[in-house]
């Protein structure tokens, strides 16, 4: 079934690194009935994962820690060691994305059709290489401030990061748009930000405001990207 049957617009939030602050950011998005992308490197866990984002100390997910974390939510590729791609050899470009893949699917029971480019890094070489190994669609971190399907999914630039000063107008925006043809929201971000910018209001403020709209889809990237819906929508309230 797909989403664009049944709405003219659509809502997806997409979150890197896998780490600890995903918890808080999924409780947040369930309460909302909204859906998440969730990028994940395989290769990078407590010990080696741990880094520091304006002094505050951030911790990864061991990858077999995952699986509790995210139901209901899409697991995605972000790479197996977070390398920036452009700067690799197509062998390593190919390792770092089948590495990352088998280890999510062993984890998740579920092949992962998309990736998050780490630092948002791409160019044609690491393009062609997604292109063979059969990757449906890739986020990039340029945002475009448009609500446009993507036309190449290999260069998916989302709407904006949460932290955008013109988030809240992009939204308003979004909900009061007459649109006759698809229109998608995507929002993208870390969640350890919100610990280290003390703004967890505010990514609570964009899920109510985006919750329990008849008129828009909440799907995860990969659904509302491929216009795919699940093929039950679970209730998931409380
Ligand atoms: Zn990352």
């Amino acid at each position: 079934m797909r989403w664009t049957d049944q709405y003219r617009k659509a809502v997806t939030f997409s979150y890197d690194d896998g780490v600890l602050q995903d918890r808080r950011l999924v409780a947040i998005l369930n309460r909302y009935r909204l859906k998440a992308t969730f990028n994940v490197n395989a290769g990078l866990g407590r010990k080696d994962g741990t880094f520091t984002y304006d002094r505050y100390s951030v911790s990864r997910f061991d990858l077999a820690e995952l699986k509790p974390i995210y139901p209901g939510h899409e697991v995605a590729m972000h790479t197996f060691s977070h390398p920036s791609l452009t700067g690799l050899s197509r062998s390593e470009i190919v390792s770092e994305i089948e590495r990352d893949r088998t280890a999510i699917e062993a984890v998740f029971g579920a092949v992962p059709v998309g990736l998050a480019y780490p630092f948002g890094d791409y160019d044609e070489a690491v393009i062609a290489v997604l292109k063979e190994l059969g990757v449906a669609y890739a986020r990039t971190v340029a945002t475009d401030h448009s609500f446009r399907l993507p036309s190449d999914l290999l260069r998916f630039r989302p709407t904006a990061h949460h932290n955008d000063p013109a988030i809240f107008d992009l939204i308003r925006a979004f909900l009061d748009e007459e649109a006759d043809e698809p229109r998608i929201l995507s929002i993208w971000g870390h969640s350890y930000e919100f610990d280290g910018d003390g703004n967890w209001d505010r990514f609570e403020t964009i899920c109510r405001l985006l919750a329990d709209r008849d008129d828009v889809f909440a799907g995860t990237n990969a659904e509302v990207l491929l216009d795919r819906m699940p093929s039950t929508t679970p209730n998931r309230k409380g």
